[in-house]
């Protein structure tokens, strides 16, 4: 199905292509999105109570159509929906949350959005209030980018934005150790920083199965970030969960993006592995002393990014720098930019 996805324009591919049953209660959704990631993952599961959507797409038109097309196959009306659960409130898991919400309303049914405290934070910060523009700019020049670049990779930040309205009300949080219900399945709800401050994934312990967010994937690896409102060392925080997480029984994991990971503890040590040799890489970058900007142009290829994923690349290259300096391997020096230099 992932073949036919990236080859077929979504508006030649028919719902069943989008549409697909994990098991008997649950089922995945693929909605388009329009940057290279190309696909989120939303999981639909049914229960007693009506029916749990897990993540919920970036409102597009596209992404707005093939779900209403989804409910229409699986016969679900908006009134049907019983909460909104989310892993993160990353625009491509947070964006039609909203407008499903909107929906639901319009059939005389209130429907509830679920995530955690941090995340909610998050959404207020980028998506409500958004003055997160200005602190990145700011946090890209600290990097060490040309101003003339941070402000192509500024411009994209609006088209983001545009795709969470309307933007979701609040009913409660998830907190990490405590049970939810989601469908007819009792599932922990787990801590996974990392990718995102505030991620949850979600573990059936019955069925050892995990909706494990954008925490783990396959293929790709998750963006591991330092954003401007970051706590310290997004990436010894990752490394360090992926490290409780391989204690975990799990059968079968539904990320959000690509496929579902059977091998679990393989990809959580393939990933590990990746990141330590990033990390090696970097401290090597850093000699001379170099600023962030620097060191991203050398561990990725800077001209196949769009501006964009020059923004990602830059937060990545930073956690990575910023994990070298927690452990001690590096210093930071300067306040408008940054330079990091080995400590011998
Ligand atoms: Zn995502």
């Amino acid at each position: 199905m992932m073949g036919a996805l990236d080859r077929i324009p979504w508006w030649m591919m028919s719902i069943s292509d989008h549409l697909s049953r994990i098991c008997e209660d649950i089922y995945q959704l693929i909605l388009p999105l329009p940057f290279a990631l190309n696909h989120v993952n939303v999981y639909l599961l049914r229960g007693d109570e009506g029916w749990t959507v897990l993540d919920c797409g970036l409102h597009t038109a596209e992404a707005a159509a093939i779900w209403s097309e989804a409910k229409q196959a699986l016969g679900i009306q908006a009134k049907d929906l019983s909460q909104i659960i989310l892993t993160h409130a990353h625009p491509d898991h947070y964006g039609m949350a909203g407008m499903m919400q909107k929906e639901a309303e319009a059939e005389g049914r209130e429907l509830p959005v679920y995530l955690s405290v941090e995340e909610a934070a998050f959404a207020e910060l980028m998506w409500k209030r958004a003055p997160h523009a200005k602190l990145m700019y700011r946090h890209l020049l600290q990097c060490g980018m040309p101003e003339e670049t941070v402000r192509e990779v500024s411009d994209t930040e609006h088209f983001t934005r545009k795709g969470t309205f309307p933007q979701a009300n609040f009913a409660g949080f998830l907190m990490p150790g405590s049970q939810k219900r989601i469908g007819n399945r009792n599932c922990e709800v787990i801590a996974a920083p990392g990718h995102s401050e505030g991620q949850v994934i979600f573990y059936d312990e019955e069925d050892q199965l995990l909706f494990c967010g954008d925490h783990v994937l396959i293929k790709i690896t998750p963006n591991i970030g330092f954003w401007p409102k970051s706590r310290p060392d997004p990436l010894g925080r990752y490394l360090a969960s992926l490290k409780t997480l391989s204690a975990v029984k799990v059968s079968r994991a539904l990320p959000g993006h690509r496929a579902i990971i059977q091998d679990w503890r393989g990809r959580l040590a393939e990933l590990s592995a990746h990141h330590d040799a990033r990390l090696a890489k970097t401290l090597l970058a850093c000699e001379p002393p170099a600023t962030a900007y620097e060191v991203a142009a050398q561990l990725f290829d800077p001209t196949r990014f769009t501006p964009h994923e020059w923004r990602f690349a830059m937060v990545e290259a930073l956690a990575h720098l910023e994990c070298l300096r927690v452990r001690g391997r590096l210093r930071r020096r300067g306040e408008t930019v940054w330079q990091y230099e080995r400590v011998n």
